[in-house]
């Protein structure tokens, strides 16, 4: 059963360029406290937890997540973490993690949001640069990260994250150097960084065309992922996920969970839950968000959606393993899916391997290399290689998923 829950809260104060998120706009001055539309999102999200079914196990993670889930107010927060523990309980030690974005909190606000609950900080940062975020459309600047920076340090947050993204328009190279340094020097414990993807349907889909100026090139935003990778491993933070680099000990509970396809509660507008082998998205506007949560009541809780089929579990196995730094364990694999599959699975491997790409790690976790692939024991991690076998990830896949299928 789960024991991790993910919450939408959908409110931006505007929707950046690049930004396909299901978000509701909600302009620069309203806050969760003073607006009508987030206090009735809270109470539809609070009558959507408390319609579903108990699991055995209480919650070992929640993620706030958005939106701007710092647009609630302490109240709120409080009140939706109190219903997820009244009806699925939160485990004592449990990770509780809120997006926040700079400019949107002040220190009593950050202060609640702590006795409430939440014990680490997700800070969307992007870029220490104004021109770049003025490029992104983010409605906050360098000074408002520094003086969130600081409110975090006044009540010493035990884990908080930074993201940044790299592949902007008109991003250079040494401004990606200068965010990567600069987040190194306020020393979070954890920090993601993600290459731009142009969605459809966004402002930047229609002001620029992936691989063209002001884009960087492929060549480019390899060389960013590499840098990425060589500064901040340089500063101690261990790169353990394709995206994400962390002091040890101090991963993303929550996003593991994800990572290795566990199940998981989604409540909101637009969330995803994966419950007893069925993933299900809820809708993604706030009117019919409400209607269906509606419509759950009257169905007592009980989702209506089909069971994931084997092969597709298999593809997000594999999918989502292989972004982890640990890779995949053939013996689990093996156990799961079988011998036959786990064999054809390595044969599709292997050109990769022979370029090093991929990687068997014994399960003792030693290194294997130069042996001949048709000897290597089908027991260990298969894992990506750190950075060429990440960066090229999508080909890896993409290949081996045609021949599995
Ligand atoms: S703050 Fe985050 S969720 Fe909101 S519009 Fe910007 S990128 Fe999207």
């Amino acid at each position: 059963m789960p024991s991790s829950a993910y919450v939408h809260i959908p409110f931006c104060r505007r929707r950046c360029y690049y930004c396909d998120f299901p978000v509701s706009v909600v302009g620069d001055k309203a806050t969760g406290s003073t607006s009508g539309t987030m206090e009735q999102y809270t109470e539809v999200l609070c009558q959507e937890i408390e319609t579903t079914p108990r699991g055995e196990s209480a919650l070992e993670t929640v993620f706030f997540g958005g939106g701007t889930p710092s647009l609630l107010s302490v109240e709120q927060i409080e009140r939706i973490l109190k219903t997820l523990d009244r009806h699925l309980g939160i485990a004592a030690y449990a990770e509780i993690s809120l997006e926040m974005d700079p400019g949107t909190f002040n220190l009593e606000q950050l202060k609640g949001y702590q006795q409430a609950g939440v014990n680490r900080v997700s800070l969307g940062v992007q870029a220490f640069q104004d021109e770049l975020l003025a490029v992104c459309g983010r409605s906050h600047n360098v000074t408002d990260i520094f003086a969130a920076v600081e409110l975090l340090g006044q009540v010493e947050v035990p884990d908080w994250s930074l993201d940044l993204i790299s592949g902007l328009p008109h991003q250079t190279l040494e401004q990606w150097q200068g965010s990567l340094e600069t987040a190194v020097k306020l020393a979070p414990t954890h920090i993601s960084t993600y290459d731009l993807i142009v969605e459809p349907v966004t402002a930047f889909a229609r002001q620029y065309t992936p691989g063209d100026r002001p884009l960087p090139t492929d060549e480019m935003t390899a060389q960013m992922y590499r840098l990425a990778q060589q500064i901040l491993t340089g500063a101690g933070y261990q790169h353990y996920e394709i995206s994400n680099y962390a002091l040890p000990t101090h991963q993303c509970r929550h996003n593991r969970v994800y990572w290795e396809n566990l199940p998981y509660y989604g409540f909101g507008m637009g969330a995803a839950s994966y419950l007893d082998g069925r993933r299900f998205t809820r809708p993604r506007t706030r009117r019919e968000y409400y209607a269906w949560v509606q419509q759950l009541i009257e169905a007592g809780g009980v989702l209506d959606c089909p069971v994931t089929s084997a092969a597709d579990i298999l593809l997000e196995t594999l999918m989502l393993g292989l972004r982890l730094a640990d890779g995949l364990n053939l013996s689990k694999l093996t156990q799961k899916f079988g011998e036959k599959t786990v064999q054809q699975i390595w044969t599709s491997f292997q050109p990769y391997y022979q370029r090093n790409w991929v990687e068997m790690k014994s399960e003792n976790g030693t290194p294997i290399a130069g042996q001949d692939v048709q000897q290597l024991p089908l027991t260990g991690q298969l894992r990506l290689s750190d950075p060429e076998g990440f960066l090229f990830s999508n080909t890896i896949l993409a290949d081996v998923f045609s021949q599995l299928s």
